[in-house]
């Protein structure tokens, strides 16, 4: 028997309609992509791009305009589909009379877990989150990093085997990312799929297997983090620390390509260059060193996720502002 993918997606379509004249505007129009059990699966994009529009499709929580739409083989929205699944929405309200722990309680009925399986997950998962030392203490005093721990406690109660994030680690500190990127990266290892919508790129570039960019409702590229990076980028970075001034380097330099030169404390320049092969490297320290310039540092930068974002997006930057 084959095993279905996690996520199947064909031609989506989604289309609102709103103000007074009722207009429609196509929030997707035709995204097609699946994602493999076991993967980590980033979902990015600019603001407005879609990317929450096609989570609320995938859980039923909106419907599709056109297109398909499946979760663990079975139509998206599908009840018994939606069992296998947890959830961690955008902003998620806990009622302020909850503790963490009465919280985790209501969840897991919501999700018709009997008491005694309740009762023995809901500490281990706070404690996996970083949460067990508060998980009496009343939501109302928690931090918007602690309430998004407590989200994503409550999204694994039930045990899903897909789990579909949006923004999981939004308004966490850098501990609290690490604890979110380790209970993530031992799912990964309990074979669990892992569907995330974020806007942090360091974090998907360390987490994800693969990803799909979005752009305005249509998949702009997809792929594996590291083959997206290469595709995107021609040649590779040098990043230089040198000292001299800024004109001298320049000077050196002559036309080369130069994207950074930033002075330093200490007075040094990080200076940045487009470069296309090893030779290209010899002959730019040649010059530099034929000008006397001292190189105090030198390495090849890797492409990043987020060099390949900007890129993407590099013809349409009124897109990426404030993302
Ligand atoms: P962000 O990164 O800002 O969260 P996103 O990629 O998740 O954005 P969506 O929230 O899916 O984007 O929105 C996609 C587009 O659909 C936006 O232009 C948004 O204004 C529009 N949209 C979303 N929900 C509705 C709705 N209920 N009615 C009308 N338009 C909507």
């Amino acid at each position: 028997m084959t095993r279905n993918a996690a996520i199947e997606v064909h031609n989506l379509v989604k289309s609102y309609r709103g103000g007074l004249l009722r207009k429609r505007f196509d929030a997707l129009r035709g995204v097609s992509l699946q994602v493999e059990q076991g993967e980590i699966f980033g979902l990015l994009g600019p603001n407005g791009a879609g990317k929450t529009t096609l989570i609320k499709v995938l859980l039923g929580i909106v419907r599709r305009s056109g297109g398909s739409a499946s979760l663990l083989g079975r139509p998206a929205g599908d009840r018994t589909g939606r069992m296998k699944v947890g959830y961690l929405p955008e902003n998620l309200r806990i009622a302020s009379h909850h503790t963490a722990l009465t919280a985790m309680e209501y969840y897991g009925k919501l999700s018709g877990l009997p008491w005694s399986e309740i009762k023995s997950e809901r500490l281990r998962l706070l404690e996996s989150v970083g949460l067990a030392d508060r998980s009496r203490e009343s939501v109302k005093k928690f931090s918007k990093g602690m309430l998004q721990r407590l989200g994503l406690a409550q999204a694994l109660l039930h045990d899903p085997e897909l789990l579909i994030l949006d923004e999981p680690t939004d308004g966490l500190d850098p501990v609290g990312r690490s604890h979110v990127r380790n209970v993530l990266m031992r799912l990964k290892e309990q074979g669990k799929t892992i569907f995330l919508n974020s806007h942090i790129l360091q974090e998907v570039e360390l987490i994800c297997d693969r990803v799909a960019i979005l752009d305005r409702g249509l998949v702009k590229a997809i792929g594996n983090v590291h083959e997206l990076s290469a595709q995107q980028s021609e040649g590779v970075e040098l990043e230089l620390v040198v000292a001299a001034s800024e004109a001298s380097v320049r000077t050196a330099l002559g036309e080369r390509e130069i994207t950074t030169c930033q002075p330093h404390r200490d007075g040094t320049y990080r200076v940045v260059l487009q470069i296309t092969d090893q030779a290209a490297v010899d002959r730019c320290i040649d010059d530099l060193r034929a000008s006397a310039i001292s190189i105090v540092g030198l390495s090849r930068r890797r492409v990043t996720l987020e060099d390949t974002f900007l890129k993407l997006f590099a013809e349409t930057p009124e897109l990426i502002q404030g993302s």
